[in-house]
């Protein structure tokens, strides 16, 4: 089942992508009420295998999200990820580099973000950034972003050879949908303050980003950092498309329980 789902969202390697022929909005023939209980189980068994990865201290899964303004990524970060063990899960927020950050090349805060061995890491936003702004907003000229293509497959093979599992998720939002959230966000004075400025610029260009993540998709699926592009303006299905796409990356990560440090046999507690 998981298999067919993750067929359906890849992004092949080499291969052309076209967004619009991606639904934003499909239900898989899930309901609601069941995908709730469903996505309440698959939490359960992505805690079970993280707590044998915070065990094993071996291997790290890195997730990385990237979307448009309002496409869910807070979320999902809500919603999935916080099922698991906290103390072994980092969050990381990208935002426009500033202070030190702008001393560097664009990777170095991103390799000082990455999860420890045994950790989860989930990057809201990414080195990605750094390829779509600078392209659209033209701050670089193009040989610079288009090298970093290549940049993006060295660093995630690294990361791959020496024991980081990655999965991407490009979740995949509806003009109509962000407007209608960006405007539930502007009128509610619960949210009014996420208002961001740059969200409505950024819409006003909306074909440019599209083409743009078309192309960084494109360029940077690989069998070893594959992403998927998922379904998100319908928040119940993006979140259980996503958790259950991790599970199935822990599950082949299958990590192990380290061995006890003693014989246990005959051991009695006084
Ligand atoms: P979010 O929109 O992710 O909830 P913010 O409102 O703080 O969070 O927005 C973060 C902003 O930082 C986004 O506009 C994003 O495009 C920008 N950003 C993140 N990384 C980079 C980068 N490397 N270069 C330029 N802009 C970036």
């Amino acid at each position: 089942m998981v298999d067919k789902l993750m067929r359906k969202f890849l992004v092949p390697a080499n291969k052309p992508v076209d967004l619009s022929e991606r639904s934003t909005n499909e239900t898989l023939g899930w309901d609601k009420d069941s995908a709730k209980g469903e996505l309440a189980k698959v939490i359960g068994q992505m805690a079970f295998h993280q707590h044998r990865l915070m065990a094993e201290a071996s291997q790290s899964l890195l997730i990385i999200l990237q979307g448009r303004d309002a496409s869910g990524k807070d979320g999902l970060v809500r919603h999935v990820m916080t099922g698991m063990n906290p103390a072994g899960v980092h969050v990381v927020s990208f935002k426009v580099p500033a202070g030190v950050e702008k001393q560097h090349d664009y990777l170095w805060r991103c390799h000082a973000a990455l999860p420890a061995r045994g950790e989860v890491g989930v990057w809201n936003r990414s080195h990605y950034e750094d390829i779509l702004v600078p392209r659209v907003k033209k701050l670089v000229p193009e040989e610079t972003w288009r090298a970093r293509y290549r940049h993006v497959r060295d660093f995630e093979q690294m990361l791959v050879d020496e024991g980081t599992t990655i999965v991407k998720f490009y979740l995949h939002v509806s003009h109509e949908v962000q407007r209608e959230r960006l405007q539930k966000r502007i009128d509610n004075p619960e949210s009014s303050w996420k208002h961001d400025p740059s969200d409505l610029s950024d819409r006003a260009i909306w074909p440019d980003y599209e083409e743009a993540y078309e192309d960084v998709l494109r360029e940077t699926s690989r069998p070893h950092a594959p992403w998927y592009v998922i379904p998100a303006d319908v928040k119940w299905v993006r979140d259980l498309a996503v958790a259950k796409i991790v599970l199935n990356s822990l599950q082949e990560m299958d990590p192990q329980l380290p061995s006890p440090k003693d014989d246990l046999r005959g051991i009695t507690v006084v």
